[in-house]
């Protein structure tokens, strides 16, 4: 079942859907099949008139513990088997070329896309939330974590300066994003609240019933005027220059691998996949 199915599609409620990332033996890992069928899923619930609030869930322990690192194959073998959404192009390119295509696709492609779902999302987020699992919960509007949450970005011990979708200063305020950058250390869910990148911290065992249920409320409300508030509210975020700053960090974050590539022939230091190796476990 984990194998072939990735993500999981549910509707627990009228006017609602709750897509599941359902590879827990890997914690929940993000490789590209489940990115395009995360994507796919997010499209369904976008393109179906019925639905008004959509939620993302993980089964198991952990919410996602970031890129699968494992995934084998060339950047053109991996992306051969999927339908590109964006317009970049040249994934079959040498050097850099191929590589920025990829991760525009489906990293900092498919995240923005997601946050511009014109339908309120909900992540319900519990256990361990790490580097490229923040660029699932960020791009929701609102998040609920579980008590035993744990949020890290621990890029830059593997010499980039952070997820393809730099959310950090947006989400956390200039000098937390620089700590959790700086140290990789874990960002628990109170404190996630406090500093309002999270609404909600609720028991473990009441976290998918308190999600199902404040979906439940905002579903209540007519969609057109959701979609008007979330719009409004994304555009103050733009009119701030969240989508150029991010551009400039994906640009940087493109650089680091390049840089990596010639000093250490990898895109990431080899000395820090160790460190992310125990902190995955
Ligand atoms: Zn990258």
């Amino acid at each position: 079942m984990t194998a072939e199915t990735p993500i999981l599609y549910e509707s627990p409620a009228e006017h609602i859907v709750r897509i599941v990332l359902n590879r827990p033996d890997s914690r929940n890992a993000q490789d590209t099949g489940l990115l395009y069928a995360l994507n796919a899923a997010f499209d369904r619930a976008a393109q179906d008139d019925g639905v008004k609030v959509i939620i993302l869930a993980a089964n198991g322990p952990h919410f996602s513990s970031g890129h699968d690192l494992r995934e084998g194959g060339s950047i053109a073998e991996q992306m051969a088997p999927f339908d590109v959404v964006g317009t970049w192009c040249g994934f079959g390119c040498a050097g850099a070329e191929g590589r920025m295509a990829r991760e525009k696709e489906i990293y900092l492609g498919l995240s923005e896309r997601w946050r511009n779902i014109p339908k309120p999302t909900i992540a319900q987020v519990q256990g361990k939330c790490i580097s490229g699992g923040l660029m699932l919960a960020w791009p929701c509007d609102l998040i609920i974590a579980s008590h035993d949450a744990l949020f890290s970005d621990n890029t830059v011990g593997m010499g980039v300066g952070g997820v393809e979708y730099f959310g950090h200063p947006w989400e956390l305020g200039p000098r937390k994003a620089k700590e959790l950058l700086f140290t990789a250390d874990w960002l628990t869910a109170q404190e996630a609240r406090s500093l309002g990148m999270v609404n909600h911290v609720v028991p473990a065992d009441e976290l998918a019933e308190f999600t199902l249920d404040l979906a439940k409320r905002i579903a209540t409300k007519p969609l057109f005027a959701l979609k008007l508030a979330k719009e409004a509210v994304n555009a103050a975020e733009d009119a701030q220059g969240r989508a150029s700053a991010m551009n400039t960090a994906f640009a940087l974050h493109q650089l680091a691998h390049s840089h990596n590539m010639q000093v250490h022939g990898m895109a990431v230091d080899p000395s820090g996949l160790q460190v992310r190796r125990k902190s995955e476990a």
